[in-house]
């Protein structure tokens, strides 16, 4: 067990660097951000920062020698540079669990071997796949690259078989997925916390709506029926297991009829779990550092009805509004510059009873 005093060396300082190493603070551990952006939004709540690149090997090194184990908030790191941490300390997320959920391909594969639903999917290294592809799944479609997508970078729809070269012309090359379109009712997605004993603490399922494929706004309990939320809470747990994950992760999911398809998983905190720094009992970044560090978990109960609303770009202006309504919790995350589309902060409309 990590005793407070410890250090936590943390891959990215995005906003959820940030927080989690808020988190952390409050548990009396360090924190050491490494991230190659200079100016990051974690490094003025860490006590260290390395700004170097994840393939800087002799950066990577001199880490090692400053933190007792690593975590990341970034799904992106090379799988390389997380193998090479933890040939020296503990790392979690393990660098296994990252190589399968930041490659759609092998997610899809992986929730399928463990039965769960997932889109129509095809591997399209090139565009003789694409056409089998499309011949089998038909249109609307998806083509995503495998890698390096996030907020609906790296994405383009196919109406019809007209638009599959321009589409993949569009990829620019990169390994891509096709998937089927699906027509759900909703998007919800577990937030959850696992440890290397196998203890399991979900959140409850939250609803997630996106504007311009970046998430707007996250309710609750999620509007589904109670079947639904245990399917989809079944599913995490079984993805949880599967990837012997230690930590907070998400997993993503489209609700079609009772049933939850899976769409993505995430190695790490995440944006539809903001709700619970102010909405339950434990967050989700302390969860993530009691489950890294083998703390007993905390209790993830939710304690009131939660509303999360991104502030994102020009909407970033709403903070002054919202911060005057008294059971709103505003958090912005001290980026210098905003630009159109960049995550600046949220807010947390609670309301009682839960
Ligand atoms: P993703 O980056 O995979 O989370 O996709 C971003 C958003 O695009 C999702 O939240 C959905 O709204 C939409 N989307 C992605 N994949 C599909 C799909 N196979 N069918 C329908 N909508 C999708």
């Amino acid at each position: 067990m990590l005793k407070p005093g410890a250090t936590i060396g943390i891959l990215g300082g995005g906003q959820l660097g940030r927080m989690l190493a808020i988190a952390a603070a409050r548990l009396g551990f360090h924190c050491h951000i490494y991230c190659p952006e200079a100016g990051s939004p974690a490094f003025e709540v860490a006590q260290a920062h390395t700004i170097a690149a994840y393939e800087d090997e002799a950066a990577l090194a001199a880490f090692v020698g400053k933190v007792d184990i690593v975590t990341l908030e970034f799904e992106n790191v090379p799988v390389g540079a997380l193998r090479f941490l933890s040939r020296h300390v503990p790392v979690a997320p393990s660098a296994d669990a990252l190589e399968i959920a930041q490659d759609r391909l092998a997610e899809k594969i992986f929730a399928m071997k463990l039965g769960l639903g997932t889109a129509p999917f095809a591997d399209v290294p090139d565009a003789v796949a694409l056409e089998a592809g499309l011949a089998r799944i038909g249109t609307p479609a998806i083509l995503k690259t495998r890698r390096f997508g996030y907020d609906g970078k790296g994405q383009v729809r196919i109406m019809a078989p007209a638009d599959a070269a321009p589409a993949l012309a569009d990829l620019r090359g990169a390994p891509a997925i096709l998937e089927g379109f699906m027509r759900f009712s909703a998007e919800v997605s577990v937030v959850a916390a696992r440890k290397a004993d196998g203890s399991f603490a979900p959140f409850d399922v939250t609803e997630n709506e996106h504007r311009d494929h970046i998430l707007d706004r996250s309710i609750a309990p999620a509007r589904v029926s109670p079947e639904t939320s245990a399917k989809a809470i079944a599913a995490a747990r079984a993805i949880g297991d599967g990837l012997g994950y230690v930590g907070t992760f998400a997993v993503e999911f489209f609700v079609v009829g009772e049933d939850v398809i899976v769409n993505e998983i995430a190695p790490r905190v995440h944006n539809s779990g903001h709700w619970t720094l102010d909405g339950a009992v434990t967050c989700q970044f302390e969860q993530h550092i009691r489950a890294i560090a083998g703390w007993p978990l905390g209790d993830p109960r939710r304690i009131a009805r939660v509303e999360m609303l991104n502030l994102v770009g020009e909407n970033t202006a709403r903070w002054e509004a919202l911060a005057a309504e008294p059971v709103t919790k505003i958090h912005l995350y001290g980026k210098a510059e905003m630009r159109p589309g960049r995550k600046m902060g949220h807010a947390t409309r609670l309301t009682f009873p839960a």
